[in-house]
């Protein structure tokens, strides 16, 4: 068979640069090579089902890797709003700038891109997994894991990195590009949830709580902090200002803590008075009712449990005020050593791929004419908040539609 443009990897930066190829270039025959059995399965987890599509404070330091002018392709490509009213997708956002479609639906996202492509001729070639490519005079052969065997003028990778590879993401791509000799940047996890010893967290999972958490390294330096909800779960601290912690594991394995302060809007002293306050109140009920005032029980009785040492029913009345001061230091850096990062399954987003010396603002390949990259493939990732869709989606139209500009000539 043979196309003008193939797409590896319909995800989200295959199919944007499949539309953005498509409406630059109407004649050109554009297939998109997808392994599993139909694409786009990644995009109906995002956002828990709700599609987190892109972010309204799109700014250089929610985002890391090593291409240039990360957030110049972004503006330079049409912005969520536009590129998702052009599929008939109404989007909304909330007071931290991330987007969501209307319907709070991934699947209507889907749907609206499939409706599209389809719309456009865009031919979807599922269960394709390529395994190889190879030039073959002008053109390029691509053969799959079972042998089938694909021809173009031109390719772009959008496969994707090594997260969540129960969605067809294992990393394949990218190491069949590295032995290629393509300059690839160390892979680790990006925005995952950190792993901590399950003792640690005994009796917290299911927990959810707001907070400000920070990370630190060798129990002194402040890496980061952030605020939002923080989960638990059997062996983990998760939630989104969590995630973006993930990518310091790299640089400061084994030596991360997060402190969690989990009553940000008070002082410790302030919080110390209340804890005296309840010692006043409820003088007659046993310790497990405390905190329940303030965090809900599990958290409550995790706090005074782990704090006091002491059987849980004994009296409130029989709290010291040194205990209390304790209680609300542990209440303004409840503390976590940090193991390591949650397996690949669990990861949302790689960081590492290829590096951005390999590509030119065009999202072409400064290594071979005609092979393009976009998406979470290269060294490129950002926050948690929208970021990495954005870029997937502004990266994908910037690859899709300079490979289908540079096809002009030659199709005329
Ligand atoms: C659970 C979860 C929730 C997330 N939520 C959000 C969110 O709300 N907001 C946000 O901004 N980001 C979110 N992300 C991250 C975001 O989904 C990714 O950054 C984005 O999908 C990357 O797009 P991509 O096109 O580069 O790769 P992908 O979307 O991963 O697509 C790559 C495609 O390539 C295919 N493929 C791989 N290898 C081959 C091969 N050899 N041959 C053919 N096809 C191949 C894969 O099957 C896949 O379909 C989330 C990620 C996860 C896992």
């Amino acid at each position: 068979m043979f196309a003008d443009i193939v797409i590896v990897g319909g995800g989200a930066s295959g199919i944007a640069a499949a539309i953005s190829a498509k409406e630059e270039l109407p004649s050109a025959k554009v297939v998109i090579a997808e392994k599993n059995d139909r694409i786009g399965k990644k995009i109906l987890a995002t956002g828990n089902g709700r599609c987190n599509l892109g972010n309204r404070k799109i700014a250089a330091e929610r985002y890391h890797g090593s291409v240039k002018d990360i957030v110049g392709t972004i503006k330079k490509a049409p912005s969520p709003d536009e590129f998702f009213s052009s599929l008939g997708i109404l989007c909304v956002s909330d007071e931290q700038g991330r987007m969501y479609p209307r319907s709070e639906s991934a699947a209507t996202v889907l749907s609206a891109m499939r409706i599209k492509l389809a719309s456009l001729d865009v031919q979807e070639m599922c269960g394709f997994e390529v395994s190889s490519y190879v030039k073959k005079g002008k053109d390029w052969e691509l053969v799959s894991a079972d042998g089938q065997k694909l021809s173009c003028r031109r390719i772009i990778f959008a496969s994707g990195g090594y997260a969540a590879p129960q969605y067809g993401t294992d990393g394949s791509v990218l190491r069949m590009l590295r032995d290629s000799g393509y300059k690839t940047e160390k892979i680790c996890p990006a925005v995952a949830p950190l792993r901590t010893s399950p003792d640690a967290v005994k009796g917290l999972k299911g927990v959810r709580v707001k907070g400000k958490v920070t990370a630190a390294a060798e129990g002194k330096k402040v890496i980061a902090s952030e605020y939002g909800e923080i989960q638990f779960t059997e062996n983990s601290v998760s939630g989104i200002c969590v995630f973006n912690m993930a990518r310091y594991m790299q640089q400061y394995e084994g030596k991360l803590t997060l402190c969690l302060d989990i009553a940000p809007d008070m002082t410790e002293s302030e919080f110390e008075d209340y804890i005296k306050n309840i010692r006043k109140q409820r003088s007659g009920l046993e310790l497990n009712e405390l905190l329940t005032g303030a965090f809900c029980k599990n958290l409550a009785v995790y706090l005074v449990k782990n704090t006091l040492q002491r059987p849980m029913n004994e009296s409130i009345a029989s709290v010291t005020d040194s205990e209390i001061a304790k209680l609300a230091g542990a209440v303004k850096c409840l503390k976590f050593h940090i193991t390591g990062c949650s397996p690949w399954k669990n990861v949302q987003v790689t960081a590492g791929g290829i590096h951005g010396s390999c590509v030119d603002d065009r999202m072409e390949s400064t290594k071979e004419k005609g092979i393009y990259f976009c998406g979470e493939l290269l060294d490129a990732d950002g926050d948690c908040g929208g970021f990495n869709l954005e870029w997937a989606w502004a990266s994908g139209y910037t690859a899709g539609r300079n490979c289908a500009i540079s096809l002009k000539g030659e199709l005329r």
